[in-house]
């Protein structure tokens, strides 16, 4: 029988002899392996770190806490355990820092985390949840199988067996129905050595390796999200991947935050990761009181929340990423459909550059080491959806902000992660700017979703995808247009040319962008962005009869305008339908006849 290897000799002893930064230099006696926790003795603190290199009987490590403090001889104990993340019900709603640690109490007092050295319970042990087993004295089960189930939420929140364990349990007891503490033994099971295992509803697994059971399979489902530049134009999917690259004040925390309240997912992971920490505490301050557009309930009882802010150690931004998609593995395990969103991955990636460099480990470009792209793709490869032998597909959909120095999409970070993703909504600096928001350049942004995604939409919307692409063609034309007219002025240019000008601003200016402050337009249901779309390529469609490129451009503005304020209305009410009707009119009376 194969189990994840854990350690049951006396655990290994050390003493610092060396301290860089966050780095510790360790000699040590007896055995310890990459990865392994190891705590450092401080006055009376310890401090959490993590086994980065091994070289005969010394080792580096890097510390998760501020190291002030740490002298040569500082003692170091090793604990045998990987960096794990707690499993179990109580996870949704709570706020943790990279480590795990809730940050629950802590959130009210704006801008205060956690003292170093204090490492709390990630579940609160006390709480009962209502346990139902499933599973019968003498099933057979295997990791991942059921036992039973409680209520998070909305959720039936799964007890499984531990992902840590192969091989074949028969059970030999099962707690009955009822309520109790997670740490409460609900089963008990024998191994093929005939071996006895006990089964709470916590579970424990190692961060940096993927936590899957059951077949990746292709995604097949469009992740709606409310935005119209994305849903129709650069199209997401459940278990896809998606990158928001943008400069400095872009939009890009807007977004996400946009993502993490409307996508149509079970459950958000949202890793602020590094960024300032006003920041992170907006995001503490305001989820909790946000409303999910899905269900009227409190939005964060899909929520969990990870963050770091940039004056914590670099190590616990990359636990942090580590951290918040292993939980989302473990509820994908549950057939619920998971969003992670990370911002930034920038700032992981000057984490990895940072601790590198101590390392000192030959650069690669711009200094970041040589295996970036390779973590990146890791990280993005744990997306996915994933069949499971009992229920529906469960999925990870993964989208991380990129912050490049100066907007510059040309730098490593950037590059790695659009060699892997499946979208690209690249905010652009033009369009900010401009206060074209969202800043999602529709010139440079892609997405690989597109046709599946129009396929989907095809049953609801005739030639939904061919539409979508005439419509990126007219954006494209329109610019081209819009360049030459700056040389040559508006004279220099054809009715046809100045008409496909205006057709794309039109677009752009009515449908692409949308106000994220405003009640109604903030979120735009696909029932609604169908409605509008196929108004917007009934415009593209006409052909419009102007004597003066000023005719037109007056007619395309005003129309434009009562489409833009049309968005502000709440959708299919009478006033709604009223102006609806009155846009159309308005361009079949200009139409030629
Ligand atoms: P970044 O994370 O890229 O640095 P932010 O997301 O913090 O940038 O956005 C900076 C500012 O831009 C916001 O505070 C807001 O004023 C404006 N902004 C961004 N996105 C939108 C939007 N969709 N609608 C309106 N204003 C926006
Ligand atoms: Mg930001």
């Amino acid at each position: 029988m194969k189990t994840l290897e854990t350690r049951k000799e006396k655990k290994a002893q050390g003493k610092v002899v060396k301290a860089f930064g966050n780095l510790l230099q360790v000699t040590f006696e007896g055995n310890i392996r990459q990865g392994e926790v190891a705590m450092v003795h401080v006055d009376n603190l310890q401090l959490k770190s993590e086994v980065i290199e091994i070289l005969g009987n010394q080792a580096k490590i890097q510390v998760f806490e501020d190291t002030k403090g740490v002298r040569l001889d500082s003692l170091v104990s090793f604990t045998g355990d990987l960096l794990e993340a707690e499993l179990g019900p109580g996870l949704l709603s709570s706020i943790f820092d990279g480590l795990q640690n809730p940050l629950v109490d802590v959130a009210d007092q704006a801008g205060l985390f956690l003292p170093k050295g204090i490492y709390l319970s990630a579940l609160d042990r006390q709480r009962k949840w209502d346990f139902e087993s499933s599973a019968k004295v003498g099933d057979v089960l295997f990791r991942g199988d059921r036992i039973g189930s409680t209520k998070e939420g909305r959720f039936h929140h799964f007890i499984m067996i531990p992902f840590s364990l192969y091989g074949k349990y028969r059970l030999t007891w099962v707690i009955n129905s009822g309520s109790y503490t997670v740490d409460t033994v609900v089963a008990k099971a024998i191994d093929e050595s005939g071996q006895e295992h006990s089964f709470t509803m916590v579970q424990k697994w190692p961060v940096k390796n993927a936590l899957i059971h059951g077949e990746k399979i292709k995604p097949t489902k469009m992740m709606d999200t409310g935005e119209r530049i994305i849903d129709t134009q650069f199209p997401l999917m459940k278990g896809g991947t998606f990158c928001t690259p943008g400069p400095f004040g872009a939009g890009k925390t807007v977004l996400q935050h946009h993502l993490s309240k409307y996508a149509a997912v079970d459950i958000v992971l949202f890793v602020a990761c590094g960024e300032r920490a006003g920041e992170v505490v907006e995001v503490l301050r305001e989820f909790p009181h946000l409303i999910d557009p899905h269900t009227d309930e409190a939005l964060m009882k899909r929520t969990v929340i990870i963050c770091n802010t940039s004056s914590m150690p670099v190590a616990a931004r990359e636990s942090s990423i580590y951290m918040g998609i292993t939980i989302a593995e473990y509820y994908r395990q549950m057939g619920l459909d998971v969003l992670v969103l990370a911002d930034s991955t920038s700032r992981w990636a000057q984490a990895l550059r940072e601790m590198s460099g101590r390392l000192e480990e030959i650069p690669g470009e711009e200094a970041f080491p040589a295996y970036l792209s390779s973590r990146i793709a890791e990280f993005y490869e744990r997306s996915g959806v994933v069949s499971l032998r009992h229920g529906k597909p469960g999925s990870i959909t993964i989208g991380g902000a990129v912050s490049p120095a100066g907007g510059n999409f040309e730098e490593p970070v950037t590059q790695a992660t659009l060699s892997v993703v499946g979208a690209f909504l690249g905010l652009s600096r033009a369009r900010s700017d401009s206060r074209r928001y969202p800043a999602i350049d529709p010139l440079l942004s892609w997405s690989k979703y597109v046709d599946t995604v129009g396929n989907e939409l095809s049953h609801q919307v005739d030639g939904w995808d061919q539409m979508v692409k005439r419509a990126r063609h007219i954006l494209f034309n329109g610019n081209e247009i819009g360049k030459r007219m700056e040389v040559v002025g508006e004279e220099g240019i054809s009715m046809e040319d100045m008409l496909t000008y205006l057709k794309a601003e039109l677009y752009d200016f009515s449908y692409l962008q949308q106000n994220a402050f405003d009640k109604e337009d903030a979120y735009c249901p696909l029932k609604r962005q169908i409605a509008l779309f196929q108004l917007i390529n009934q415009i593209f469609d006409t052909i419009f009869d102007f004597h003066t490129h000023d005719q037109a451009r007056e007619f395309f503005l005003d129309l434009q305008n009562r489409i833009k304020n049309m968005n502000f209305i709440p959708f299919d009410t009478e006033q709604y339908r009223k102006v609806f009707a009155e846009i159309k009119s308005i361009i079949e009376q200009q139409s030629r006849k």
